[in-house]
């Protein structure tokens, strides 16, 4: 089985650290990972885990960042995506016009360099919505838990879905509901590590190796072998972030 989680953080730029975890990846099965920034800290630790593991990078400026200074990033040979990007009114209501600015900005900048990009949404996704019809973009929407409407929306706009472990929890029907009117050819997989552990490695630091719980927990769901899921997300990630 190889697998590609779509969607981790290092929180640390030291070497050896993200080794290790690279190590209990690739013993997992994981073969190809995303490290993705987001804020100085993280776009710096994701471009060393690029840099010393071969992991594909995405780079950009989050919500949280909307009012923050927000230096350049500079081009990188692995930089295969930007992000994360996005707007989030559930932990930053109060920031939501200087989100709207910055993400449209972002989708500008992911467009200038012709990068996918990889948005985190959270209430807001008809703000969302609006904005991706606005500048016109392609990619990913990452960690999804909205509706099967904005997920059908997101579909429409020729988004990927990608889906982390808290399909694995059990309060989290919404987003298996979600999960199903999402195609085969446009489903993705990721840890969004190190949070959200899936069941059962739940209220442990994530990391890339649980991708393979989501995985298996979605092709029950699928009623397919988890060989078969884990290779047609893994051919979808390839197709979006390495075409
Ligand atoms: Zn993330």
């Amino acid at each position: 089985m190889r697998l590609f989680d779509t969607h981790c953080h290092f929180e640390t730029a030291e070497a050896g650290e993200i080794a290790a975890v690279m190590e209990r990846a690739r013993a997992a099965g994981v073969e190809r990972v995303m490290a993705v920034g987001g804020s100085v800290a993280l776009n710096a630790s994701a471009t060393c885990a690029a840099e010393t593991c071969g992991c594909l990078l995405a780079c950009g400026y989050d919500r949280d960042q909307a009012l923050a200074d927000r230096p350049p990033v500079p081009d990188a040979p692995r930089l295969a995506a930007w992000g994360e990007i996005g707007l989030d009114y559930h932990y930053s209501p109060e920031t939501r016009d200087a989100q709207r600015r910055l993400f449209a900005e972002q989708l500008e900048e992911a467009r200038r360099r012709d990068l996918p990009v990889v948005i985190h949404t959270r209430e807001a996704d008809d703000d969302t919505l609006g904005l991706l019809r606005e500048i016109p973009s392609r990619g990913i929407i990452h960690c999804f838990t909205g509706t099967p409407e904005a997920a059908r929306s997101f579909l429409d706009l020729g988004f990927y879905i990608s889906i982390s472990g808290i399909v694995t929890f059990r309060a989290a029907e919404n987003v298996r509901e979600a999960v199903r009117v999402v195609p085969d050819d446009r489903i993705l997989i990721e840890t969004d590590s190190p949070f959200l552990a899936p069941v059962p490695m739940r209220g442990r630091p994530n990391e890339p190796a649980f991708v393979r719980y989501t995985c298996e927990f979605l092709a029950r769901l699928r009623n397919m072998p988890a060989e078969d899921f884990a290779e047609l997300t893994f051919a979808n990630a390839t197709a979006v972030l390495a075409p």
